[in-house]
């Protein structure tokens, strides 16, 4: 049985993600970092385990996957979810709301890949997701810090694609579209309006949207996939 981590799994697509893992036959692991509740309901209802840490703290990330290699051995599937966004103009985004937002978004994803990655390297196998945004592909306004850290992870899918290739090891990215999660609910009635219109599918994705293709590329139909930025954006960025 294949083992799944996913980084913020408590909530949103990560939960998703988690369900659909649990589902097709995973074992799953759902990190959370504030969310203990949701996460060990979501754990206890689907059979997985649920585990704190910050992925923004290296001392954290590294505590976690202590557990994780003596419970589990280590993680056959890593998917890096877990993430925080803030809407304000460049002028106004502190010098520690933008270390926040890259040391979680871009830096969890670099610490917990790394800590993964012992495990699949002696394997000769894995598979890593990076949860980007499509604001990584073609930028946010009042998003700056946002959109940064999301490209951030997609140089970094594509780099480590490379290196990793020779291990066995598959890296890509999806770069979701707007997604109805707790994330968007600072977005007013008019602004989902707007943005729904300029949809082509004419909708707000779902949670399991996303999820579909996270397992898709974990799975064998995934095999020869490596390095790619799958948008699942109702065709709002072509
Ligand atoms: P969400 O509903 O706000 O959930 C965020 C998840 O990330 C929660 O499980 C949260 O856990 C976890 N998290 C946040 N900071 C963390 C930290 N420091 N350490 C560990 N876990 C942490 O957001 P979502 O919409 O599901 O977003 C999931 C991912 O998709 C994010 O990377 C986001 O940028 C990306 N994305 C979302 C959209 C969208 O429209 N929703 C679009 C494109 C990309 P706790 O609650 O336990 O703290």
């Amino acid at each position: 049985m294949k083992t799944v981590l996913v980084t913020g799994g408590s909530r949103g697509i990560g939960a998703a993600m988690a369900e659909k893992f649990a589902a097709s036959g995973y074992r799953v692991i759902i990190n959370y970092n504030s969310s203990k509740e949701a996460a060990e309901s979501l754990a206890s209802r689907i059979g997985a385990a649920a585990l704190r840490a910050d992925v923004g703290s290296p001392e954290e990330v590294g505590a976690m996957f202590e557990q994780i290699n003596s419970r589990f051995g280590g993680v056959d599937v890593l998917v890096n979810n877990a993430g925080i966004s803030k809407i304000s103009l460049m002028t106004d985004c502190s010098e520690s709301e933008w270390q926040r937002i890259i040391n979680v978004n871009l830096g969890g994803a670099y610490r917990v890949t790394k800590a993964a990655l012992g495990y699949m390297i002696n394997k000769k196998d894995g598979c890593i997701i990076n949860i980007s945004s499509m604001w990584g592909v073609s930028g946010a306004s009042c998003e700056a810090a946002y959109s940064a850290s999301k490209a951030g992870l997609i140089g970094l899918t594509k780099a480590l694609a490379k290196e990793l290739g020779p291990s066995g090891i598959r890296v890509n990215a999806i770069a979701p579209g707007l997604i109805d999660t707790d994330m968007n609910m600072e977005l007013d009635a008019e602004t989902r309006r707007g943005l729904i219109g300029e949809t082509p599918l004419m909708r707000i994705g779902t949670p399991e949207d996303v999820a579909g293709l996270a397992c898709f590329l974990a799975g064998g139909g995934g095999a020869f996939i490596t390095g790619q930025v799958f948008g699942v954006n109702g065709g709002f960025v072509i």
